[in-house]
């Protein structure tokens, strides 16, 4: 018989509902927007009742559930100040799940949970040591070392987001200034293609994307420097890891090489002597949201 279990991924924006079997097929795959529930409650309830629906129409029973959520935190099963979402403050995210469905739960960081995800089922296959960065709404990131995950000490480790990389630089969601985020988020995409266009334009990161894969100077620039802060960043993380790949993923990897291509050429030309020509940036090879349905899953 085969057994199931919930992976659930919780973004700033959606949150995507996956039933997967031990052979990490997922066979029921729903999505919310986040931001229409009004408390981190009636969220958790209407997961809930999409995992009854997955549960009905599979003919089958979860019997634990795998959150993936922006500041989750792996010890505590909980949300700690996650600065992109709205909900404030410490939420007891996996006893919210226990007591709305009565099944057990564990919680993790999105990234954490999309690495993990990848590295059972994806581009990261094998491979024992990579950093896996989300970009999105923020910038996530997890990391494997060593053929494990780094949790830390506080369940908080791998958040290459929120390395400074410009002294007193742009305001970043976590209050401080200069993190990555702020740099190589989507919502920062925005904010860079504004400052190079000269316009204020309503646009997105994935409108940006599309402009510039039909040569719009502008959106190339603005992908050139997003890829040069990026490789920065990761120049100075693969000095802790030393990883064998850096693995993308999220809305703004659409833009393919010409995100891709500079975030190389910035990290070759910042990375120490022994690493240089020996790190491979790629795209994530699962289709999106599916690294963290899995990923999440993978935890139970
Ligand atoms: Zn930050």
């Amino acid at each position: 018989m085969s057994k199931w279990v919930a992976g659930i991924d919780i973004g700033g924006t959606n949150t995507v509902v996956g039933l997967v079997n031990h052979k990490g097929l997922i066979a029921y795959r729903d999505k919310l927007k986040t931001e229409d529930y009004a408390t981190p409650e009636e969220l958790v309830k209407a997961i809930c009742l999409s995992i009854k629906k997955g549960e009905l129409q599979l003919e089958v029973r979860v019997s634990a559930i795998g959150v993936g959520a922006p500041s989750g935190n792996f010890y505590h099963g909980t949300i700690d100040h996650a600065p992109n979402l709205k909900w404030k403050g410490v939420i007891p995210l996996a006893s919210l799940f226990v007591k709305a469905s009565g099944i057990k739960t564990v919680v993790t960081n999105d990234a954490n949970a999309a690495a993990m995800g990848e590295m059972k089922y994806g581009a990261a296959k094998h491979m024992r040591d990579f950093l896996y960065i989300t970009l999105g709404t923020g910038v996530g990131s997890g990391i494997v070392a060593n053929g494990q995950l780094i949790y830390g000490h506080l369940g908080f480790a791998g958040e290459l987001g929120h390395v400074i990389i410009e002294k007193d630089g742009r305001i970043c969601g976590c209050g401080r200034q200069g993190c990555v985020e702020a740099y190589c988020s989507a919502p920062a995409i925005v904010f860079t293609y504004h400052e190079i266009s000269k316009t204020k334009q309503e646009i997105t990161a994935t409108e940006i994307c599309e402009l510039a894969k039909n040569g719009d100077k502008y959106a190339i620039e603005t992908f050139n420097k997003t890829g040069d802060w990026l490789g920065f960043a990761l120049a100075n993380s693969v000095a802790h890891t030393g990883p064998e790949a850096i693995i993308l993923f999220g809305g703004p990897t659409a833009a393919g090489n010409l995100l891709i291509d500079p975030t190389q050429n910035s990290l070759e030309k910042n990375l120490l002597y022994v690493y240089r020509n020996k790190v491979k940036i790629l795209r994530s090879s699962l289709p999106e949201s599916d690294s963290a349905i899995l990923g999440a899953a993978s935890l139970v």
